[in-house]
């Protein structure tokens, strides 16, 4: 059973099809860009994303000002820089520096990390050996259904959660 999307721009109604990579699907009263498939797209953010973490890592661990006078050397990193904010009476720029240079950076690679692991490594190896058709759907979300009684694997979302999912992962939009 094919699903449908509805043109943003006009609500015409299309059957989703799967597309190869770098292809786009647009809507043929409007030609509206409806979806499209970007070549590789979870192997090039993971990899852009693994790059962050090692970034994120340099930058907090080597010194990024060092300071030389008389023989004595100091050198600041982001977190000394906080401290010293901090110790100097500024709590609220110390605070807004830790947020904007350390702790959202770090929130925002973790969550990257957190969504596109699973989906690139299959957290229950058994799963896959099953061989069921919600295979792509369930490797996108993530999560897992179940195998009933006729062998089919039921997927553990919903539709319309599963089709959005999809979608914004410019993947082919199918419901088993
Ligand atoms: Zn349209």
């Amino acid at each position: 059973m094919n699903s449908l999307i509805a043109c943003h721009e006009c609500d015409l109604l299309h059957q989703v099809q799967p597309l190869p990579d770098g292809g786009a699907a647009r809507c043929v009263r409007c030609d509206a860009l409806l979806y499209y498939q970007k070549k590789d797209s979870l192997d090039r953010t993971l990899s852009l994303t693994i790059a962050g973490l090692v970034l994120f890592i340099v930058a907090n661990t080597l010194p990024f000002l060092a300071m030389k006078s008389k023989g004595l050397v100091r050198e600041t990193t982001l977190i000394t820089g906080v401290k010293g904010l901090y110790l100097q009476g500024m709590e609220a720029l110390a605070l807004l520096v830790f947020l904007t240079t350390i702790l959202v950076p770090l929130v925002q690679i973790a969550g990257m990390l957190y969504v596109l692991v699973p989906l690139k490594v299959p957290l229950h190896p058994q799963s896959a050996a099953l061989g069921y058709d919600g295979g792509l759907h369930d490797r996108h979300s993530g999560l897992h259904g179940q195998t009933g009684q006729d062998g089919k694997y039921r997927s553990g979302l919903s539709p319309l959660f599963l089709c959005s999912t999809d979608i914004r992962l410019g993947g082919q939009c199918g419901i088993s």
